[in-house]
């Protein structure tokens, strides 16, 4: 429980002007980018790791909750304060320390945003390879905590790739560095432990990316299939022909649709599948991929096949998958998304299946998918005032994940656990799995204050922190 006191402490660490505790506040902190909601007590705003260690330090003696906060723009309700307590929003810590290109490293703090991080390394012909959707506002911090993708992570790998080395703050304020400035470093890798934890284990301070040379030249390919199982069939067979993509995105037409009523990208919104299919290379190379490519497509009923080569081409297609859930967003407040991942052989009959269910449940879905990594993005719309139509939506979205699984697949490739999907872990995971899971996380946090409730199912957990029903 936060006290008037324990308020006071921290703004005595942090300065009053960071630390926020009025009613419309905890209310701006209630919820994330998922329709769960929380609310906290009080809300700080650390400028640099001591502050946070301090911080951690006062938290730890009173046992109150702490939510690490980036951006809040995780999809599945990570950040949300279910325990109320404390958020410890890292937004302030946002500065580039350092880049070195000859070792092809950029030191960060963890609030820096992607996009910014992006933008100051394109001139010096770099980029750091993963780059979610979000990439405008979700932090480096946050991609960590979800270990997060992207377009470009199909031939470049996901965030766990390029982290090489973090600072962390511990649940009782000690600060530790895991990995370092260079690779093989021996013993246990744990930095490894944090990517992905969702903020469960501890909080990064400091981050040691690895960086890589801009693409020389890159097309893009965008294929207009008139069926579903074509797009989806041809995805396969062109990772199974040998060539890697830059990006392999996929949409269905209700996604299309959806895009160009906002966006106008001038995709198709009367065919059934589309490919987004970026080239990098250089000439002969690309024109051989680019051949390649519409043979295998024209195999699986492509009827069209365009070729953006300009810069203003190639960035309204972009654009246009770019800003799909922002587009959904304007139509339909309120949805649920999925993030199964499966085999990409197993596409056809998992989209199918996505079809059926839609049907069974009464919802309308929406696919988009990292195709080239079998990454699934349906998107269930529903009527948040519409008890029936929410309850189908996430019952939809349980047998989809389940369907997913089936398949030879996993729960999420990118989006994480957060509260959302913290029921199908039990169907992923053996209890002896689940309790191990645990064990780590009574290491790092024995009094469960580091985001409690998040990624692992509760009644595993011993965590004291009960869910609190705030009325929001
Ligand atoms: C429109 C839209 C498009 C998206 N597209 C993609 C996509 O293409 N690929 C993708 O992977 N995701 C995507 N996402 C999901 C989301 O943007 C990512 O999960 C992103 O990595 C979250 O970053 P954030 O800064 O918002 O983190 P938050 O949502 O604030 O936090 C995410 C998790 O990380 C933890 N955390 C945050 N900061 C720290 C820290 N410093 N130390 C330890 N833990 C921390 C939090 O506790 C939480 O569990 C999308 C979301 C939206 C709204």
């Amino acid at each position: 429980m936060v006290t008037e006191s324990f308020i006071k402490e921290l703004a005595k660490i942090l300065g009053r002007e960071n630390v926020l505790s009025a009613r419309k506040d905890l209310l701006a902190y209630s919820y994330d980018s998922t329709p769960e909601r929380g609310i906290p007590e009080v809300i700080v705003f650390p400028h640099n790791t001591a502050q946070v260690s301090a911080v951690m330090k006062a938290i730890h003696r009173e046992k109150i909750p702490v939510v690490p906060r980036g951006a809040g723009t995780n999809l599945s309700g990570g950040t949300v304060p279910t325990c109320g307590g404390v958020v410890l929003e890292l937004s302030r810590m946002n500065r580039i320390l350092e880049i070195d290109t000859a070792n092809r490293r950029a030191i960060v703090e963890p609030g820096l945003v992607n996009l910014d991080l992006q933008n100051a390394l394109a001139p010096l012909g770099f980029v750091f390879p993963p780059d979610p959707a979000s990439q405008k506002s979700s932090t480096l911090g946050g991609n960590v905590g979800e270990n997060a993708g992207g377009p470009h992570c199909l031939k470049y790998g996901v965030t766990s790739k390029y982290v090489c080395g973090i600072e962390v703050v511990l649940a009782d304020g000690e600060i530790v560095e895991l990995g370092g400035n260079v690779e093989d470093i021996p013993g246990y890798d744990l930095r490894a432990l944090l990517i992905g934890a969702e903020g469960i284990l501890g909080i990064a301070t400091k981050l040691v990316l690895n960086i890589v040379p801009l693409p020389k030249t890159s097309w893009i390919l965008l294929a207009v299939f008139e069926t579903l199982d074509g797009a989806s069939q041809a995805v396969s067979d062109i990772i199974s022909s040998g060539i890697v993509p830059g990006a392999l995105e996929l949409m269905d037409k209700t996604s299309c649709w959806v895009i160009e009523q906002s966006i106008s990208a001038g995709y198709p919104t009367d065919a059934e599948g589309v490919l987004l299919i970026e080239l990098e290379g250089l000439g002969d190379s690309l024109n051989r991929q680019a051949k390649d490519i519409s043979e295998i497509c024209r195999k699986n009923k492509m009827r069209e096949l365009r070729l953006a080569k300009t810069t203003a081409e190639k960035t309204i297609l972009w654009q246009g998958r770019r800003g799909f859930f922002g587009a959904v967003a304007r139509l339909c407040p309120q949805y649920v998304v999925m993030d199964g991942t499966v085999p990409r052989n197993k596409m056809v009959p998992t989209l199918r299946q996505i079809g059926k269910i839609a049907e069974q449940y009464k919802v309308t879905i929406a696919n988009v998918a990292h195709a080239g990594d079998g990454n699934l993005h349906p998107l269930i719309l529903f009527d948040v005032n519409n008890e029936q139509e929410k309850k189908a939506a996430h019952e939809a979205g349980k047998v989809i994940l389940k369907t997913c699984l089936d398949m030879g697949g996993t729960l999420t490739g990118e989006h994480g656990i957060g509260l959302e999907k913290l029921g199908s872990m039990k169907t992923m995971f053996h209890p002896a799995d689940l309790a191990a899971m645990h064990h780590v996380k009574s290491i790092f946090d024995p009094d469960s204050i580091l985001n409690p409730g998040k990624l692992l199912p509760a009644e595993e957990d011993n965590s004291h922190h009960e869910r609190k029903e705030i009325p929001v």
